[in-house]
């Protein structure tokens, strides 16, 4: 068990950062610091830098269901994060023009739930239009060839604004948070006598923190920091882009589920004061690839919308709201995420320097476990390993040639279209 009282550095204040913050400080550990390369929370790098987030507990995998259910149950318990949790309900499902892999992920998707008791009573089966229209009155498209099921046990997160309360809280509790402040590299010791150690890291500025103990938490960004990470990490993005509605508009559209058609993407409410809706298009996403691997990309090259993405958006939205499928597309770009070979989180020690802990591998699914992560990595630390073998350090597998859930092919960056908007 670590002295609670020495210093622990988090490298990275995103969904993992903030939340491993919080759970050391809930557990009275005095001296935690965090280091975070953007200039205010959420970082605009961080994968949480959004409107919002859907949280819901479909997985294929039942392991993941039940940590799920754990972190709804905190969205709507805890007064941190209970202002941010939207139980708008989830309408997932497949386009009538979907291929088989999506229709399969959905199927597999719905097992996962359709038994288990927490969900007895929420679930119906979308076989028509009418059954649509019966769960979201205000989609008014021909949404053609729409199946599927709604979920009224889910919703979605406002996710800036669950990290902003997240940092404010951490701070209340004592954590330092250095903003501003970009990690060029990780300092160890090493001599004949002891192993291969992390003291603490360097900013590009100069700075040295100092720490018995370093947990990095950089999402896609790992490999640049940690290049051992090598290819059970693949840095792997997603496109996105927001509405702005009208007042009336916006009025309308209040309150609808999070909508979800596996093969095109989906949207959200929209977001109460602005009126800006999200939309994210579906896909196998995009890759970086610089000497074989693939590293997120800077925050200018990933401000852009890809032709593909607009066309699956607009299609979106001509299916389930007409009227919106030719408004200008605003704040469009990609989003980087730590994907995992076989999409289980990787919290572990690093092999070979001692006092490093790294946490990744979110695979695009992290950010309603807000509440909870920080929980695990807190556990690594104190037990000294990762007792959970699908959590482990796997660095036999390769993120690039996994099995994968999603349909399409991913695109290198270099290689995207972009869309002309
Ligand atoms: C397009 C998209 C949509 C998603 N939608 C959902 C969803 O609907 N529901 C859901 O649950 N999850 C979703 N996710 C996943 C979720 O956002 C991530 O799982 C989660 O944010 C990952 O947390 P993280 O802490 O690993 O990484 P991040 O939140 O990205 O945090 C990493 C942090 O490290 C910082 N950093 C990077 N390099 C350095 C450095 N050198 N020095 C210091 N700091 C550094 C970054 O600025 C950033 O703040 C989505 C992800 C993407 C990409």
């Amino acid at each position: 068990m670590p002295d609670k009282q020495r210093p622990v550095l988090i490298v990275g204040g995103g969904t993992f950062g903030l939340s491993t913050a919080y759970h050391l400080a809930l557990a009275n550990y005095t001296n935690v610091t965090v280091l975070e390369k953007g200039t205010s929370i959420p970082g605009p790098q961080s994968a949480a830098n959004d409107i919002n987030k859907i949280v819901r507990a479909e997985y294929i995998d039942p392991f993941y269901s039940d940590l799920a259910l754990e972190a709804i149950s905190e969205w709507s318990s805890n007064p941190v994060f209970q202002p941010y949790y939207h139980q708008t309900g989830y309408l997932l499902g497949v386009s009538g023009a979907a291929p088989e892999l999506s229709r399969y992920t959905l199927s597999r998707q719905l097992n996962s739930i359709q038994k288990h008791p927490a969900w007895a009573g929420k679930i119906s089966t979308v076989k028509t239009r009418d059954d649509i229209k019966k769960a979201a009155p205000a989609l008014d498209g021909e949404m053609p060839g729409w199946t599927g099921y709604f979920n009224t046990f889910a919703g979605y997160a406002q996710a800036a604004g669950a990290m902003q309360a997240l940092y404010k809280e951490i701070v209340r509790l004592g954590v330092k948070v250095e903003l501003g402040a970009e990690i060029s590299q990780l300092l160890y010791t090493e001599d004949n006598t002891t192993k291969k150690r992390c003291v603490g890291a360097v900013t590009m500025g100069g700075r040295t923190y100092l720490a018995d103990s370093v947990i990095l938490t950089l999402g896609g960004a790992i490999g640049q920091t940690l290049p051992s990470v090598g290819h059970q990490i693949l840095a792997k993005a997603w496109a996105l882009a927001h509405i702005q509605l009208t007042p009336e508009e916006a009025a309308r559209l209040k309150g609808i589920p999070v909508t979800f058609m596996r093969d095109l993407g989906f949207f959200f409410e929209p977001e109460p004061g602005t009126g800006l809706m999200k939309i994210s298009a579906e896909g196998a996403g995009y890759a970086n690839y610089v000497d074989g691997v693939s590293v997120a990309a800077t925050e200018e090259q990933s401000n852009f919308l890809p032709a593909l993405a607009e066309t699956k958006i607009r299609c979106l939205l001509r299916e389930a709201l007409p009227s919106l499928a030719d408004r200008p597309l605003i704040d469009g770009h990609i989003c980087w995420c730590a994907d995992a070979a076989d999409q289980n989180y990787v919290i572990d020690k690093v092999p070979g320097a001692e006092g490093l802990i790294v946490a990744t591998g979110d695979s695009g699914h992290g950010f309603k476990m807000l509440p909870i992560a920080g929980k695990w990595i807190k556990d690594v630390l104190e037990k000294n390993g990762q007792e959970l073998p699908r959590w482990r350090w796997k660095d036999h597998l390769d993120a690039s040639v996994s099995d994968r859930h999603r349909s399409g092919e991913l695109q290198d960056l270099k290689d995207v279209a972009r869309a002309r908007l």
